[in-house]
């Protein structure tokens, strides 16, 4: 028994982490009876081995060679020789999937006396032919790393040289010889004749494959770790490329670019899987083999049906037919769009396969980021396709609609976007080592392969845009031009694509806000509103973001009195009549216009809580527009929340004032920001007690700091409400500057270096706990006194789970983060 190698159906316990994804889920298809060619697969570990040690582990080759013989006795063919010689694929498969991102060899095995005997058992001397010259182009690519494959093109020009009656033997000799004075041009040696020469180099191989640039950037894109390695799955080839009742596809259980349910895919007769992924030739849709393959079609649907329902999950099926027999040779969960990610999952609730939990867990916030990007405004949309700007349509891949230049080298788009500047990707074909071109481009598009392609399968994986298949589009990459018909398009132009539908214009097109909804979000979200029966309030600063925020299911409003001013373009002319003369401060003005504002946001929300942050005069614009030095100077009471009693009056007095102008069932609050003392609440209210008789404005404390969570209970005790703040108490407990959590860098390149055992952008700091917790106590023993927490720019699913657990549910986040944050507390509701 092996200890790095275990074959398909082997009985005993495994994991994905040992056999890699490829791996497991073959192990687990040929156990479900369903029909796979046999084979074995080579352990992550063997892999960490090499990648540590710099080398196989001393027994691998042997151990390999055994499973050699297995598989051997287990088809009835031999490896090397006839008379039914054993060819093998010899495959990557990492634990987390990385697709197209790593190598794999097909056709190994193949010498003199195993070729001969392949086309004596076919009878088919140019099928050998095509296996040979593609075996050489693999290997010669992957295990030796070259860079300038043969070409089909050539190989078929030699071929026909030979005439159709020439013997194996002499098609062996001179393909091989064509191919090797190819391979040796290229990197100075031979792909070896031996066949365990070769099986054994390509494991090798692929084990290296797991440190290419690409796979690399692919793992730091995504986080995965890179100390997992990769398996090896070593598998008898069966061929798609031997006529027309053989072919090869890729199939989806559903539509991996909208969800829609019904059976999804592509299949390519003649072919070999590497055509299809590598989107060289476009496939036809896989419903053609209803025609085609009638008895095939019913068995992959069939098929695909029942690895959905014992997934529960959309899958990802790579199969190959072989004169009619269908052979399955890869599964996995569907990459996906968010759109479909949306609607499958709200589906899946409808067909009673999944548990509104389930559904929840299957979506993330970031997917709902994604459909509520802004798209194309319809008007432009129409009058490009009037005024002819519809280049062509191909097949849309990777919804989205976006502008960009066109560039045709992927090195320039990663240059241009790094400068700012959006970039549409526009390629004949794409291949992995376009990879850091698509990460940088706002979306690409190529003029051949389908949606299963390369292209279609890394942009979906990217979250980006994708247009494949567009015929249409002659690309000249050398020359840095596209062609349509007489319209010839150069680098650096406008253009615009639909990656749903498939359309490309020239010209820009501006985005506007998501019309209603297409996708199935509402009712996901319904599901995580009843789960966790929070309140999740918008932070807004206009009358009409108030509005779409109620739309949108806000429970509520808050606005910060510097962000209204600036809002409505008064921040400047108010700052400067605050600076009254004699180091007096003049709130007259200040008060009018808030009167006018508030009076504005009530009316558009007269029925639900509308919370109020008095005027920051620390908040950055402000302080600008203060030119704080002087105003400090003129005014060292300004730094410190209660310093000026008239800033606070005049805005208890505003809102007060404003409120008595609605008639509806609100009571507006007014909370002072950094307050940390007890007795800061008590004067805030003593000073409303004072000003506003009627009691109906509320007010508390909006708190920032380590000692205000701390005291929040004596704070309670003297408040109506309390709001804390969550990226400045992060940023604080770090001793770092608050905005620095707003923004990418420095902090990404920081944490990933190693250098901060927690991101306080993504996570909620051990050292932050207790503080949740005083604020959470404070809540239970004032319960008069409502706490909330304040999130600021994108919410973090993990930060919203923590806040949760500590028993918050009340919550204020930018207009756009509010279904995100529904979401991440439903999924938190659910999980608890
Ligand atoms: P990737 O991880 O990039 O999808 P795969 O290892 O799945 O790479 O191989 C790519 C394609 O090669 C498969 O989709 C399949 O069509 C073909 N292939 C792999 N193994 C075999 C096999 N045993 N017989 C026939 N074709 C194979
Ligand atoms: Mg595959």
């Amino acid at each position: 028994d092996g200890t790095y190698t275990i074959a398909f159906d082997d009985p005993g316990e495994y994991d994905r982490d040992m056999l890699g994804g490829k791996g497991f889920g073959l192990v687990e298809m040929t156990r479900n009876g369903l029909r796979v060619p046999p084979g074995c697969v080579v352990s992550t570990h063997a892999c960490r081995h090499y990648l540590n040690e710099g080398g196989l582990p001393a027994s691998l080759a042997e151990e390999v060679l055994e499973r050699l013989a297995q598989l051997e006795r287990r088809t009835g063919k031999t490896f090397g020789t006839g008379p039914e010689p054993l060819l093998l694929s010899v495959r990557s498969g990492a634990p987390i999937s990385m697709p197209g991102m790593m190598d794999t060899i097909l056709n190994v095995g193949l010498g003199r006396s195993a070729a001969i005997a392949l086309a004596d058992a076919t009878g088919d001397t140019r099928f050998m032919a095509d296996v040979l010259f593609r075996f050489h182009c693999m290997y010669s690519e992957t295990v030796l790393g070259g860079l300038d494959v043969p070409e089909r093109a050539e190989f078929d020009e030699v071929f026909a040289e030979l005439g159709t009656d020439s013997d194996a033997g002499t098609v062996y000799d001179k393909v091989w010889q064509w191919c090797q004075d190819r391979v040796v041009e290229d990197v100075g040696e031979a792909v070896p004749e031996e066949p365990r020469q070769q099986l054994l180099g390509a494991v090798e191989a692929v084990f290296r494959s797991w440190n290419t640039r690409r796979a690399v950037t692919y793992r730091d894109l995504h986080a995965i770790p890179h100390d997992l390695g990769t398996a090896v799955v070593v598998q008898s080839m069966v061929f798609g490329n031997l006529g027309a009742d053989s072919g090869s596809g890729v199939a989806f259980t559903r539509n991996p670019v909208t969800g829609e349910p019904g059976l999804y895919g592509e299949f390519l007769s003649g072919s070999q899987g590497e055509d299809v992924v590598a989107g060289v030739r476009t496939p036809l849709p896989v419903q053609q083999m209803a025609e085609t393959m009638p008895a095939v079609y019913e068995e992959l649907a069939a098929v695909c049906a029942r690895l959905e329902s014992t997934h529960n999950d959309v899958m990802d099926i790579e199969f190959t037919v072989e004169h009619s027999h269908l052979y399955l040779l890869q599964v996995r969960a569907a990459k996906r769009t968010a759109q479909a990610a949306l609607r499958i999952a709200a589906d899946f609730v409808d067909e009673g396969i999944h548990s509104p939990g389930q559904a929840l867990q299957a979506v993330t916030a970031e997917h709902i980021r994604h459909v509520q990007r802004p798209g194309f405004a319809p008007d432009e949309v129409a009058q490009a396709r009037d005024d002819g700007r519809l280049l062509t349509t191909g097949v849309g891949a990777a919804p989205g609609q976006v502008s960009g230049r066109l560039t045709f080298d992927p090195s320039l788009a990663e240059e241009r976007a790094k400068g700012g500047e959006r970039v549409i990707l526009v390629r004949h074909v794409t291949s992995p080592t376009d990879l850091h071109g698509m990460i940088a481009a706002a979306g690409t598009v190529t003029a051949t392969g389908g949606s299963t392609s390369h292209a279609a399968v890394v942009a979906r994986a990217l979250g980006s845009t994708c247009v494949v298949g567009c015929s249409a589009l002659e690309v000249d990459e050398q020359a840095s031009t596209v062609r349509v018909g007489e319209r010839v398009l150069r680098d650096g132009e406008p253009v615009s694509i639909d990656g749903g539908t498939g359309e490309v214009f020239t010209g820009e097109l501006s985005t506007t806000e998501p019309a209603e909804e297409h996708t199935r979000l509402g009712e996901l979200l319904t599901h995580a509103h009843s789960s966790a029966d929070v309140d999740v309030l918008a932070k807004v600063t206009t009358p009409e973001q108030a509005r779409r925020a109620l739309a949108k299911g806000a429970s509520g409003i808050v606005v910060g009195v510097d962000d209204v001013l600036a809002a409505a373009g008064l921040l400047a002319e108010v700052s400067k009549t605050l600076r009254g003369g004699g180091g007096r401060l003049d709130t007259a003005r200040l008060e009018s216009v808030l009167v006018e504002q508030f009076s504005a946001l009530l009316a558009a929300c007269p029925d639900v809580e509308v919370g109020v942050r008095a005027l920051d005069v620390h908040a950055d614009e402000l302080a600008e527009v203060l030119d704080s030095t002087q105003a400090f100077v003129e005014h060292p009471q300004l730094a410190l929340p209660l310093g000026e009693p008239e800033l606070i009056k005049a805005q208890i007095r505003a809102l007060a004032t404003a409120a008595a102008t609605v008639d509806g069932s609100t009571t507006p609050y007014l909370v002072v920001r950094n307050l940390t003392d007890p007795a800061e609440a008590a004067a805030l209210r003593a000073t409303r007690d004072e000003l506003d008789e009627s009691d109906r404005l509320v007010v508390g404390a909006y708190v920032t700091s380590p000692r205000g969570a701390l005291l929040a209970s004596e704070i309670s005790a003297h408040s109506e409400m309390l709001w804390l703040e969550m990226r400045v108490m992060q940023a604080t407990m770090f001793g770092i500057a608050p905005r620095h959590l707003l923004a990418r860098e420095p902090l990404e390149g920081y944490v990933h270096s190693g250098l901060l055992g927690t991101d306080p952008r993504q996570q909620i700091d051990e050292s932050v706990a207790p503080l949740l917790d005083s604020v959470a106590e404070a809540h239970a023993n004032h319960p008069q006194c409502p706490a909330g927490v304040r999130l600021s720019a994108a919410v973090s699913e993990p930060v919203a789970a923590t806040l949760y657990s500590h028993g918050f549910r009340r919550f204020s986040v930018d207009l756009d983060e509010l279904a995100p944050c529904v979401l991440a507390l439903g999924k938190a509701a659910f999980a608890e």
